[in-house]
Protein backbone atom coordinates (compact mmCIF):
# COMPACT_ATOMS: atom_id res chain seq x y z
CA UNK A 1 0.00 0.00 0.00
CA UNK A 2 2.74 2.49 1.55
CA UNK A 3 4.74 2.25 -2.08
CA UNK A 4 1.72 2.83 -4.85
CA UNK A 5 3.13 6.36 -6.51
CA UNK A 6 -0.28 8.05 -5.37
CA UNK A 7 -0.02 7.33 -1.58
CA UNK A 8 3.82 6.33 -0.90
CA UNK A 9 4.91 9.69 0.78
CA UNK A 10 1.49 8.75 3.21
CA UNK A 11 3.85 6.69 5.76
CA UNK A 12 7.37 6.26 5.76
CA UNK A 13 8.70 2.80 4.62
CA UNK A 14 9.95 1.65 7.79
CA UNK A 15 6.69 2.28 9.83
CA UNK A 16 3.25 1.04 9.47
CA UNK A 17 0.18 3.20 9.64
CA UNK A 18 -0.17 3.14 13.30
CA UNK A 19 3.60 4.02 13.90
CA UNK A 20 4.69 0.43 14.12
CA UNK A 21 8.67 -0.35 12.76
CA UNK A 22 8.39 -2.43 10.04
CA UNK A 23 11.68 -4.40 10.25
CA UNK A 24 13.75 -4.20 6.79
CA UNK A 25 15.31 -7.12 5.01
CA UNK A 26 17.46 -5.95 2.43
CA UNK A 27 18.58 -8.74 -0.10
CA UNK A 28 21.99 -8.74 -0.88
CA UNK A 29 22.62 -6.75 -4.08
CA UNK A 30 24.03 -8.51 -6.94
CA UNK A 31 27.84 -8.54 -7.18
CA UNK A 32 31.08 -10.38 -8.74
CA UNK A 33 29.31 -13.02 -10.95
CA UNK A 34 25.73 -12.11 -10.10
CA UNK A 35 26.88 -8.38 -11.30
CA UNK A 36 26.13 -7.17 -14.92
CA UNK A 37 29.20 -7.56 -16.33
CA UNK A 38 28.42 -4.12 -18.89
CA UNK A 39 28.24 -2.30 -15.29
CA UNK A 40 30.10 -0.94 -12.88
CA UNK A 41 29.68 -3.44 -9.73
CA UNK A 42 29.15 -0.76 -7.13
CA UNK A 43 28.79 -2.93 -4.29
CA UNK A 44 32.24 -4.14 -4.80
CA UNK A 45 33.93 -1.04 -5.28
CA UNK A 46 32.18 -0.14 -1.75
CA UNK A 47 33.57 -3.21 -0.33
CA UNK A 48 37.00 -2.49 -1.41
CA UNK A 49 36.70 1.19 0.13
CA UNK A 50 35.04 -0.10 2.89
CA UNK A 51 38.19 -1.79 3.62
CA UNK A 52 40.33 1.16 2.81
CA UNK A 53 38.24 3.13 5.57
CA UNK A 54 37.67 0.63 8.77
CA UNK A 55 41.84 0.17 8.22
CA UNK A 56 41.78 4.26 8.30
CA UNK A 57 39.53 4.08 11.43
CA UNK A 58 41.71 1.37 13.21
CA UNK A 59 44.84 3.17 12.79
CA UNK A 60 43.19 6.49 13.14
CA UNK A 61 44.07 7.17 17.34
CA UNK A 62 47.52 6.25 16.41
CA UNK A 63 48.78 7.76 13.36
CA UNK A 64 50.23 10.84 14.39
CA UNK A 65 50.95 13.78 11.83
CA UNK A 66 54.48 16.05 12.73
CA UNK A 67 53.81 14.30 16.35
CA UNK A 68 50.04 14.82 16.81
CA UNK A 69 47.17 13.10 16.37
CA UNK A 70 45.57 12.52 12.73
CA UNK A 71 42.28 13.29 14.48
CA UNK A 72 41.82 13.71 17.95
CA UNK A 73 38.51 15.41 19.99
CA UNK A 74 39.55 15.58 23.05
CA UNK A 75 36.62 17.70 24.61
CA UNK A 76 37.89 16.57 28.60
CA UNK A 77 41.18 18.41 27.92
CA UNK A 78 39.91 21.08 25.66
CA UNK A 79 42.47 19.64 22.68
CA UNK A 80 41.69 19.14 19.26
CA UNK A 81 43.54 17.83 16.36
CA UNK A 82 42.49 17.78 12.59
CA UNK A 83 44.96 16.20 10.35
CA UNK A 84 47.58 16.57 12.43
CA UNK A 85 46.58 20.68 13.24
CA UNK A 86 45.84 20.87 16.83
CA UNK A 87 43.84 23.25 17.98
CA UNK A 88 44.02 24.44 21.65
CA UNK A 89 41.00 26.67 23.74
CA UNK A 90 42.69 30.09 22.61
CA UNK A 91 42.81 29.09 18.93
CA UNK A 92 39.19 28.53 19.48
CA UNK A 93 38.36 30.89 16.13
CA UNK A 94 40.22 28.45 14.57
CA UNK A 95 38.35 25.91 15.43
CA UNK A 96 35.11 27.54 14.42
CA UNK A 97 36.55 28.90 10.91
CA UNK A 98 37.44 25.51 10.14
CA UNK A 99 34.30 23.65 11.26
CA UNK A 100 32.35 26.62 9.27
CA UNK A 101 34.55 25.44 6.01
CA UNK A 102 34.42 21.95 6.52
CA UNK A 103 30.09 23.01 6.46
CA UNK A 104 30.71 25.00 3.87
CA UNK A 105 32.60 21.96 1.84
CA UNK A 106 29.17 19.71 2.65
CA UNK A 107 27.21 21.85 1.10
CA UNK A 108 28.82 22.40 -1.45
CA UNK A 109 30.18 19.01 -2.79
CA UNK A 110 25.92 18.06 -1.69
CA UNK A 111 24.77 20.37 -3.79
CA UNK A 112 27.09 19.18 -7.15
CA UNK A 113 27.37 14.98 -5.75
CA UNK A 114 24.15 14.51 -3.67
CA UNK A 115 24.87 12.51 -0.70
CA UNK A 116 27.71 10.11 -1.77
CA UNK A 117 29.37 10.72 1.58
CA UNK A 118 26.13 9.12 3.06
CA UNK A 119 26.24 5.64 1.17
CA UNK A 120 30.26 5.23 0.54
CA UNK A 121 32.33 7.02 3.27
CA UNK A 122 30.05 7.69 6.66
CA UNK A 123 31.01 5.33 9.05
CA UNK A 124 27.55 4.46 9.94
CA UNK A 125 26.66 3.17 6.89
CA UNK A 126 30.45 1.58 6.14
CA UNK A 127 30.15 -0.56 9.67
CA UNK A 128 26.59 -1.30 9.16
CA UNK A 129 26.43 -2.27 5.76
CA UNK A 130 29.71 -3.56 5.14
CA UNK A 131 30.58 -5.37 8.82
CA UNK A 132 27.41 -5.90 10.48
CA UNK A 133 25.36 -6.70 7.30
CA UNK A 134 27.53 -9.05 5.86
CA UNK A 135 28.03 -10.58 8.99
CA UNK A 136 24.43 -11.16 8.96
CA UNK A 137 23.99 -12.67 5.93
CA UNK A 138 26.27 -14.74 6.99
CA UNK A 139 24.93 -16.32 10.02
CA UNK A 140 21.75 -15.94 8.91
CA UNK A 141 21.31 -15.98 5.28
CA UNK A 142 20.10 -13.42 2.80
CA UNK A 143 16.80 -11.49 3.47
CA UNK A 144 14.37 -14.27 3.16
CA UNK A 145 15.74 -16.75 5.60
CA UNK A 146 16.23 -14.05 8.09
CA UNK A 147 12.72 -13.48 7.63
CA UNK A 148 12.16 -16.79 8.01
CA UNK A 149 14.37 -17.34 11.15
CA UNK A 150 12.32 -14.31 12.93
CA UNK A 151 9.08 -15.57 12.46
CA UNK A 152 9.91 -19.50 13.64
CA UNK A 153 9.87 -20.26 16.76
CA UNK A 154 12.50 -20.59 19.36
CA UNK A 155 14.52 -23.74 17.96
CA UNK A 156 18.01 -24.78 19.38
CA UNK A 157 19.12 -23.82 15.80
CA UNK A 158 17.44 -20.21 16.20
CA UNK A 159 18.97 -19.67 19.92
CA UNK A 160 22.36 -20.69 18.27
CA UNK A 161 22.31 -17.97 15.35
CA UNK A 162 20.86 -15.32 17.66
CA UNK A 163 23.43 -15.89 20.52
CA UNK A 164 26.49 -16.14 17.49
CA UNK A 165 25.15 -13.12 15.78
CA UNK A 166 24.37 -10.64 19.43
CA UNK A 167 27.95 -12.22 20.72
CA UNK A 168 29.66 -10.85 17.51
CA UNK A 169 27.77 -8.02 17.16
CA UNK A 170 28.59 -6.99 20.72
CA UNK A 171 31.70 -7.65 20.83
CA UNK A 172 32.04 -5.13 17.60
CA UNK A 173 30.57 -2.52 19.82
CA UNK A 174 33.26 -2.64 22.17
CA UNK A 175 35.74 -2.54 19.85
CA UNK A 176 34.01 1.01 17.92
CA UNK A 177 33.47 2.13 21.63
CA UNK A 178 37.51 1.69 22.10
CA UNK A 179 38.40 2.91 18.97
CA UNK A 180 35.62 6.20 19.70
CA UNK A 181 37.20 6.59 23.10
CA UNK A 182 40.79 6.77 21.02
CA UNK A 183 39.69 9.45 19.04
CA UNK A 184 38.91 11.40 22.29
CA UNK A 185 41.27 10.76 24.87
CA UNK A 186 44.28 9.78 22.00
CA UNK A 187 46.00 6.19 21.29
CA UNK A 188 48.64 6.27 23.87
CA UNK A 189 45.91 7.09 26.70
CA UNK A 190 43.57 4.48 24.84
CA UNK A 191 46.38 1.69 25.38
CA UNK A 192 46.78 2.60 29.00
CA UNK A 193 43.14 2.49 29.43
CA UNK A 194 42.98 -1.30 27.79
CA UNK A 195 46.13 -2.22 29.56
CA UNK A 196 45.64 -1.22 33.17
CA UNK A 197 43.16 -2.85 35.69
CA UNK A 198 39.93 -1.40 34.88
CA UNK A 199 39.79 -0.02 38.55
CA UNK A 200 42.19 2.08 37.64
CA UNK A 201 40.23 3.98 34.84
CA UNK A 202 36.56 3.86 36.37
CA UNK A 203 35.33 6.76 34.57
CA UNK A 204 36.64 5.57 30.98
CA UNK A 205 35.28 1.95 31.82
CA UNK A 206 31.94 3.48 32.58
CA UNK A 207 31.96 5.39 29.25
CA UNK A 208 33.27 2.16 26.89
CA UNK A 209 30.21 -0.11 28.46
CA UNK A 210 28.05 2.94 27.63
CA UNK A 211 29.08 3.56 24.38
CA UNK A 212 29.08 -0.19 23.63
CA UNK A 213 25.74 -0.34 24.47
CA UNK A 214 24.65 2.73 22.53
CA UNK A 215 26.78 1.22 19.25
CA UNK A 216 25.00 -2.38 19.96
CA UNK A 217 21.59 -0.91 20.30
CA UNK A 218 22.54 0.99 16.66
CA UNK A 219 23.80 -1.79 15.08
CA UNK A 220 21.51 -4.51 15.93
CA UNK A 221 18.38 -2.61 16.27
CA UNK A 222 18.22 0.97 14.78
CA UNK A 223 20.11 0.38 11.82
CA UNK A 224 18.90 2.58 8.82
CA UNK A 225 16.36 4.64 11.65
CA UNK A 226 19.54 6.83 12.35
CA UNK A 227 20.23 8.02 8.84
CA UNK A 228 16.17 8.74 8.79
CA UNK A 229 15.84 10.32 12.00
CA UNK A 230 18.94 11.09 13.88
CA UNK A 231 21.08 12.44 11.45
CA UNK A 232 20.12 15.46 10.62
CA UNK A 233 22.10 15.62 7.11
CA UNK A 234 19.83 13.29 5.34
CA UNK A 235 16.92 16.14 6.43
CA UNK A 236 18.64 19.38 5.49
CA UNK A 237 19.47 17.51 1.79
CA UNK A 238 16.61 18.42 0.47
CA UNK A 239 17.47 22.15 0.36
CA UNK A 240 20.76 21.72 -0.89
CA UNK A 241 19.80 19.22 -4.24
CA UNK A 242 18.41 20.91 -7.27
CA UNK A 243 18.21 19.29 -10.61
CA UNK A 244 21.42 19.62 -11.40
CA UNK A 245 22.39 17.83 -8.43
CA UNK A 246 23.81 14.17 -9.38
CA UNK A 247 22.06 11.85 -6.99
CA UNK A 248 20.86 8.25 -7.09
CA UNK A 249 18.09 8.64 -9.96
CA UNK A 250 15.57 6.40 -11.58
CA UNK A 251 15.66 7.36 -15.74
CA UNK A 252 11.59 7.69 -15.28
CA UNK A 253 11.53 8.77 -19.11
CA UNK A 254 13.22 5.46 -20.45
CA UNK A 255 11.61 3.34 -17.58
CA UNK A 256 7.88 4.75 -18.00
CA UNK A 257 5.73 3.11 -18.23
CA UNK A 258 6.89 0.60 -15.84
CA UNK A 259 4.90 -2.78 -16.80
CA UNK A 260 6.04 -6.66 -16.32
CA UNK A 261 7.70 -8.45 -19.04
CA UNK A 262 5.22 -10.69 -20.37
CA UNK A 263 6.40 -14.16 -21.84
CA UNK A 264 7.25 -13.71 -25.52
CA UNK A 265 6.69 -10.23 -25.61
CA UNK A 266 9.46 -8.04 -27.68
CA UNK A 267 11.17 -5.02 -26.70
CA UNK A 268 9.27 -3.36 -30.42
CA UNK A 269 6.07 -4.48 -28.98
CA UNK A 270 6.31 -3.37 -25.15
CA UNK A 271 7.55 0.27 -26.73
CA UNK A 272 5.59 0.29 -29.04
CA UNK A 273 2.33 0.08 -26.73
CA UNK A 274 4.41 2.89 -24.27
CA UNK A 275 5.67 0.44 -22.03
CA UNK A 276 9.60 1.47 -20.38
CA UNK A 277 12.56 -0.33 -19.93
CA UNK A 278 11.01 -0.68 -16.02
CA UNK A 279 10.23 -4.51 -16.31
CA UNK A 280 8.42 -3.67 -12.56
CA UNK A 281 10.57 -7.07 -10.77
CA UNK A 282 10.90 -4.42 -7.38
CA UNK A 283 14.57 -5.52 -7.11
CA UNK A 284 15.90 -2.13 -6.87
CA UNK A 285 13.20 -1.64 -3.24
CA UNK A 286 14.07 -5.23 -2.16
CA UNK A 287 17.72 -4.21 -1.85
CA UNK A 288 17.30 -0.76 -0.67
CA UNK A 289 18.90 -0.79 3.16
CA UNK A 290 16.10 1.98 4.05
CA UNK A 291 13.20 0.37 2.20
CA UNK A 292 12.51 2.69 -0.26
CA UNK A 293 11.11 3.09 -4.01
CA UNK A 294 13.77 4.76 -5.91
CA UNK A 295 11.42 4.89 -8.59
CA UNK A 296 9.02 7.33 -6.61
CA UNK A 297 12.20 10.08 -6.95
CA UNK A 298 14.85 11.15 -4.54
CA UNK A 299 13.97 10.80 -1.28
CA UNK A 300 14.57 11.97 2.60
CA UNK A 301 16.05 8.07 3.42
CA UNK A 302 18.02 7.55 0.01
CA UNK A 303 21.56 7.34 1.44
CA UNK A 304 22.97 7.09 -2.24
CA UNK A 305 24.94 3.62 -1.63
CA UNK A 306 23.79 2.56 -4.77
CA UNK A 307 22.72 -0.98 -4.52
CA UNK A 308 19.58 -0.06 -6.74
CA UNK A 309 21.76 0.41 -9.36
CA UNK A 310 23.40 -2.97 -8.75
CA UNK A 311 20.05 -4.69 -8.30
CA UNK A 312 18.82 -2.69 -11.67
CA UNK A 313 21.80 -3.16 -14.28
CA UNK A 314 21.92 -6.79 -13.08
CA UNK A 315 17.74 -7.11 -14.74
CA UNK A 316 18.83 -4.83 -17.83
CA UNK A 317 21.47 -7.48 -18.45
CA UNK A 318 18.74 -10.33 -18.05
CA UNK A 319 16.19 -8.66 -19.85
CA UNK A 320 19.20 -7.93 -22.67
CA UNK A 321 18.44 -3.65 -22.24
CA UNK A 322 21.20 -1.26 -21.65
CA UNK A 323 22.39 -0.70 -17.86
CA UNK A 324 22.29 2.47 -16.39
CA UNK A 325 17.98 2.60 -15.78
CA UNK A 326 19.09 3.23 -12.17
CA UNK A 327 22.11 5.54 -12.24
CA UNK A 328 24.13 8.65 -10.61
CA UNK A 329 22.59 11.23 -13.06
CA UNK A 330 20.42 14.63 -12.36
CA UNK A 331 17.29 15.43 -13.34
CA UNK A 332 17.76 17.51 -15.66
CA UNK A 333 20.37 15.01 -17.78
CA UNK A 334 17.67 12.15 -17.14
CA UNK A 335 15.20 14.75 -19.01
CA UNK A 336 17.71 15.42 -21.81
CA UNK A 337 18.14 18.90 -20.49
CA UNK A 338 21.78 18.64 -20.02
CA UNK A 339 24.52 15.99 -20.69
CA UNK A 340 27.60 16.99 -17.81
CA UNK A 341 27.51 18.63 -14.32
CA UNK A 342 26.45 21.56 -14.91
CA UNK A 343 28.29 24.30 -12.73
CA UNK A 344 25.39 26.48 -11.77
CA UNK A 345 25.68 30.12 -10.39
CA UNK A 346 24.88 28.94 -6.94
CA UNK A 347 27.47 25.82 -6.93
CA UNK A 348 30.32 28.77 -8.05
CA UNK A 349 28.86 30.58 -5.38
CA UNK A 350 29.69 27.82 -2.76
CA UNK A 351 32.87 27.04 -4.21
CA UNK A 352 34.21 30.76 -4.38
CA UNK A 353 33.31 30.72 -0.33
CA UNK A 354 34.77 27.51 0.16
CA UNK A 355 38.14 28.23 -1.48
CA UNK A 356 37.80 31.99 0.32
CA UNK A 357 37.66 30.39 3.84
CA UNK A 358 40.25 27.77 2.69
CA UNK A 359 42.47 30.68 2.06
CA UNK A 360 41.56 32.16 5.10
CA UNK A 361 42.37 29.52 7.50
CA UNK A 362 45.58 28.69 5.89
CA UNK A 363 46.35 31.77 6.10
CA UNK A 364 45.52 31.86 10.08
CA UNK A 365 47.33 28.52 10.91
CA UNK A 366 50.59 29.51 8.94
CA UNK A 367 50.46 32.86 11.09
CA UNK A 368 49.36 31.13 14.20
CA UNK A 369 52.11 31.15 17.19
CA UNK A 370 54.03 27.49 17.31
CA UNK A 371 53.93 28.76 21.29
CA UNK A 372 51.07 31.03 23.06
CA UNK A 373 52.67 32.71 25.90
CA UNK A 374 50.80 34.46 28.61
CA UNK A 375 51.98 37.13 30.80
CA UNK A 376 50.33 38.26 34.01
CA UNK A 377 51.00 40.25 37.44
CA UNK A 378 51.89 38.24 40.07
CA UNK A 379 48.66 38.55 42.13
CA UNK A 380 48.60 41.00 44.83
CA UNK A 381 52.22 42.60 43.92
CA UNK A 382 52.55 45.84 42.39
CA UNK A 383 56.64 46.93 42.38
CA UNK A 384 59.66 46.81 44.17
CA UNK A 385 62.17 49.63 44.77
CA UNK A 386 65.91 48.43 45.10
CA UNK A 387 68.75 50.22 47.33
CA UNK A 388 70.38 51.30 44.26
CA UNK A 389 66.86 52.89 42.97
CA UNK A 390 65.98 50.51 40.56
CA UNK A 391 62.83 48.63 40.26
CA UNK A 392 61.35 45.00 40.02
CA UNK A 393 57.99 43.77 39.18
CA UNK A 394 56.91 40.39 38.90
CA UNK A 395 55.09 38.33 36.40
CA UNK A 396 53.69 34.95 36.13
CA UNK A 397 54.55 33.49 32.62
CA UNK A 398 52.39 30.58 30.60
CA UNK A 399 53.50 28.99 27.77
CA UNK A 400 51.53 26.56 25.86
CA UNK A 401 53.74 24.50 23.27
CA UNK A 402 50.82 23.98 20.38
CA UNK A 403 53.61 21.98 18.69
CA UNK A 404 53.79 17.88 18.52
CA UNK A 405 57.65 18.25 19.54
CA UNK A 406 59.41 19.41 22.68
CA UNK A 407 60.81 23.16 22.20
CA UNK A 408 63.97 24.78 24.47
CA UNK A 409 62.48 28.49 25.08
CA UNK A 410 64.31 31.15 26.37
CA UNK A 411 62.80 35.00 26.96
CA UNK A 412 64.23 38.58 26.33
CA UNK A 413 63.65 42.37 27.08
CA UNK A 414 62.43 43.52 23.37
CA UNK A 415 62.42 47.07 23.83
CA UNK A 416 64.15 47.86 27.02
CA UNK A 417 67.61 47.54 29.02
CA UNK A 418 67.02 45.68 31.70
CA UNK A 419 67.22 42.19 33.72
CA UNK A 420 64.83 39.42 33.53
CA UNK A 421 65.13 36.38 35.50
CA UNK A 422 63.56 33.14 35.40
CA UNK A 423 62.99 29.62 36.26
CA UNK A 424 66.99 28.53 35.35
CA UNK A 425 67.29 31.24 32.42
CA UNK A 426 66.00 28.40 30.24
CA UNK A 427 62.22 26.91 29.47
CA UNK A 428 61.30 23.48 28.76
CA UNK A 429 58.23 23.28 26.69
CA UNK A 430 57.29 19.76 26.65
CA UNK A 431 55.13 18.96 23.51
CA UNK A 432 51.00 20.08 24.01
CA UNK A 433 51.78 20.99 27.46
CA UNK A 434 51.62 24.12 29.27
CA UNK A 435 54.39 25.14 31.36
CA UNK A 436 54.56 28.13 33.98
CA UNK A 437 57.20 30.33 35.76
CA UNK A 438 57.99 33.45 37.86
CA UNK A 439 59.48 36.37 36.12
CA UNK A 440 61.33 39.25 37.51
CA UNK A 441 61.92 42.13 35.36
CA UNK A 442 64.37 44.72 36.38
CA UNK A 443 64.78 48.01 34.89
CA UNK A 444 66.82 50.92 36.13
CA UNK A 445 65.42 54.96 36.68
CA UNK A 446 66.60 55.72 33.26
CA UNK A 447 64.33 52.94 31.12
CA UNK A 448 61.21 54.14 33.57
CA UNK A 449 59.01 55.93 31.30
CA UNK A 450 56.81 57.45 34.48
CA UNK A 451 54.62 55.22 36.49
CA UNK A 452 53.51 52.92 33.83
CA UNK A 453 56.23 51.15 30.73
CA UNK A 454 55.57 49.14 28.50
CA UNK A 455 57.52 46.18 28.40
CA UNK A 456 57.55 43.87 25.54
CA UNK A 457 58.93 40.82 26.54
CA UNK A 458 59.92 38.07 23.84
CA UNK A 459 60.06 34.32 23.63
CA UNK A 460 62.85 32.53 21.46
CA UNK A 461 62.66 29.35 20.73
CA UNK A 462 64.25 27.69 17.69
CA UNK A 463 66.51 30.75 17.39
CA UNK A 464 63.82 32.91 16.51
CA UNK A 465 61.26 34.80 18.47
CA UNK A 466 58.02 32.30 18.68
CA UNK A 467 55.68 35.05 20.36
CA UNK A 468 55.77 38.28 22.11
CA UNK A 469 53.76 40.40 24.95
CA UNK A 470 53.36 43.77 25.79
CA UNK A 471 52.63 44.03 29.38
CA UNK A 472 52.73 47.23 32.10
CA UNK A 473 55.86 47.57 34.30
CA UNK A 474 54.62 49.37 37.02
CA UNK A 475 56.81 51.64 39.46
CA UNK A 476 57.02 54.79 41.47
CA UNK A 477 57.85 56.69 38.51
CA UNK A 478 61.10 58.48 37.40
CA UNK A 479 62.12 60.69 40.24
CA UNK A 480 63.91 63.99 39.75
S1 LIG B 1 17.22 4.07 -3.08
FE1 LIG B 1 19.00 2.99 -3.86
S2 LIG B 1 20.73 4.29 -3.35
FE2 LIG B 1 19.00 5.01 -2.14
S3 LIG B 1 19.24 3.96 -0.20
FE3 LIG B 1 17.87 2.72 -1.44
S4 LIG B 1 19.22 1.26 -2.48
FE4 LIG B 1 20.51 2.86 -1.65
S1 LIG C 1 15.11 -3.13 -10.60
FE1 LIG C 1 14.94 -1.90 -12.44
S2 LIG C 1 13.50 -3.03 -13.65
FE2 LIG C 1 13.26 -3.82 -11.62
S3 LIG C 1 11.67 -2.55 -10.70
FE3 LIG C 1 13.57 -1.57 -10.21
S4 LIG C 1 13.81 -0.08 -11.84
FE4 LIG C 1 12.30 -1.53 -12.58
Amino acid sequence: MSNSPENFRDTIPTADAQGRRIWMYPRKPPTGKASAPNAPDYYKLRTWLSWVLLFILVIGPFVKIAGNPLLMMNIVERKFSIFGIMFWPQDFYLFALAMITGFVMVVFFTAAWGRIWCGWLCPQTVLMEMVFRKIEYAIEGDARDQQKLNESPWTQEKITKKAIKHGIFFALSFVVANLLLGYIIGGEALIDLITDPPTQHGAGFLFLLLFTGLFYSIFARFREQACTFICPYGRFQSVLLDENSLVVAYDHVRGEKRARKLKGESWEERLSIGKGDCVDCGLCVTVCPTGIDIRNGTQMECVNCTNCIDACNSVMHKVKRDPGLIRFASMNQIEGKSKKLQFTPRLKAYGILMGALFLLLSGLLIARDAVDMTLLRVRGTLFQELPNGDVTNMFEGQFMNKTGREMDGVLELLNVEGQLLYSDQHLSLLPQEETSTILVVTLSPDQLRGKETKVKIGLRADGKIVDTQTTTFLSPGRKR
